[in-house]
């Protein structure tokens, strides 16, 4: 299913690079070009599944825009769209309830991949509360509390360990690249190399695989990332 995204900027030329880019990933999109209709947009009723947001806005700024649709209850992601690039405004944005944050001028490829991520982690979300235990083998983790029974015991899991547990068990059997695993785990919250990825892969086969050095659950896909397997 295409997905709908709104898109609330009031450049009439970010507004279409951004419009026609995202129509060629597939999606629908649909533009408002101020905060009031803006506002009105994002709070209708199963009108989207993400949407992207703009900081200046011409009747009110894009920090009360999200903080007021959060307030109705608005839940898809928002990624906001800003040409400030202050570590404050950063910081603000999520504080209202963003869930990422772009500065202007951005790369088109950077935009739909942080798109991807955003509309993958919304899709994966509601299948882990409905199953917060997931069993490899002997081992388990529970996702609500973040314990693991592994190979070393029962353990509590690190954060970055369990979103990408999280990722893995979202994506089954669907190679997942470095950099999709990057995007996802990491965010914009740090500076990783597919190096990090690597040696995180090398701890959960350690904790998980019956035989880490010939993996049946975490399988690296020869140039292209890593595939997950119950
Ligand atoms: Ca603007």
């Amino acid at each position: 299913m295409a997905e709908r995204i709104l898109v609330v900027e009031d450049e009439p030329l970010v507004a279409q690079l951004v419009s026609l880019n995202l129509t060629h990933a597939g999606h629908q999109v649909e533009i408002a070009a101020d905060y009031p209709s803006g506002l009105a947009a994002i709070c209708r009723p199963d009108g989207f599944e993400l949407a992207i947001v703009d900081v200046m806005l011409p009747g009110g700024d894009g920090f009360e825009l999200i903080k007021e649709a959060r307030g109705q209850g608005v839940g898809f992601p928002i990624m906001m769209l800003t040409a400030r690039n202050e570590i404050s405004s950063k910081v603000r944005g999520l504080d209202v309830g963003a869930d990422d944050y772009l500065t202007k001028p951005f790369d088109v490829a950077e935009l739909l991949a942080r798109v991807r991520a955003l509309l993958r982690r919304a899709h994966t979300a509601p299948t882990l509360t409905g199953h917060p235990l997931v069993t490899l083998g002997k081992c388990w983790i529970r996702f609500d509390t973040g314990q693991a029974l592994t190979n070393e015991g029962e353990l509590s899991l690190s954060e970055k360990e369990l979103k990408l547990m999280e990722l893995f068990v979202g994506a089954e059997n669907e190679a997942l690249s470095r950099t999709d695993i990057l995007e996802e785990v990491w965010g914009m919250d740090a500076f990783p190399t597919d190096r990090t990825v690597d040696n995180f892969i090398l701890r959960l086969r350690r904790l998980f695989e019956p035989d880490p050095e010939h993996p049946v659950h975490f399988v690296t896909l020869r140039g292209r990332g890593y595939l997950f397997k119950r």
